[in-house]
């Protein structure tokens, strides 16, 4: 009973991770979940499931981290996932251009397929790789200004903002569904109030 109880009170948020193959993105999650980097992730065929327990605004949150193959053939897989997804992550390599100039791809696969008061960020990754860097921060930030969702720049090797990533589309999420939900309250009150005329009036 109190198991069931604990069931229905939990907050779940799906995330997927998308973008070309080799940017980071096993990385990034292996980082975020296990702690650590590790040179020789297995590919992940399709879709692979990582899960993590995290507190937003004080609340307990299970994050369902999807984690795709960027091979063309599968990105028909994640465009699927893509409505039924709270936090989206387009992640490009900046040492990589061609995983760069992908971006729109994804970008606009996100704006065609995603579900209403979904969350997306852009994260340019390998950050520790200074003078093999080719994609700008400006750059980065500017695509993503363009198509109106966030950015970040991380380094899954180094753990830097790798965290920052994850918790902050959680808390976006959250915070849309709080406002969601009063919106919805306020609806209620109006009808009740409306209901609560036509009483006077009959
Ligand atoms: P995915 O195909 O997008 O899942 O990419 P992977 O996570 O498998 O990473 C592809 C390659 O890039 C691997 O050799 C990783 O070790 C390496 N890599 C991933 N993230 C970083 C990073 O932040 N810095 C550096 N230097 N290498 C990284
Ligand atoms: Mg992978």
């Amino acid at each position: 009973m109190e198991n069931k109880k604990t069931n229905q009170e939990e907050i779940q948020f799906k995330m997927l991770l998308i973008g070309e193959q080799a940017v980071g993105k096993s990385s990034l999650i292996n980082q975020y979940v296990e702690g650590k980097f590790e040179l020789n992730l297995l590919c992940a065929a399709g879709l692979d499931l990582k899960k993590k327990m995290i507190t937003v605004n004080n609340k307990q949150v299970k994050l369902m981290i999807y984690d795709s193959a960027g091979h063309e053939r599968y990105r028909g897989l994640a465009k699927n996932q893509l409505h039924t997804t709270k936090g989206i992550l387009i992640v490009y390599d900046v040492t990589e251009r061609s995983s760069f100039d992908a971006l729109t791809f994804w970008l606009k696969s996100y704006k065609e397929n995603a579900e209403s008061g979904s969350v997306c960020l852009v994260i340019g990754n390998k950050i520790d790789l200074k003078d093999k860097r080719v994609v700008s921060t400006e750059e980065g930030k500017n695509i993503a200004q363009q198509y109106g969702v966030h950015f970040i720049e991380t380094s899954a090797k180094d753990a830097i903002n790798v965290e920052e990533a994850f918790l902050n589309v959680a808390k976006e999420i959250m915070d849309k569904e709080n406002e969601n939900n009063n919106k919805k309250n306020v609806n209620k009150r109006k009808e009740n109030k409306e209901n609560n005329a036509c009483c006077i009036f009959f």
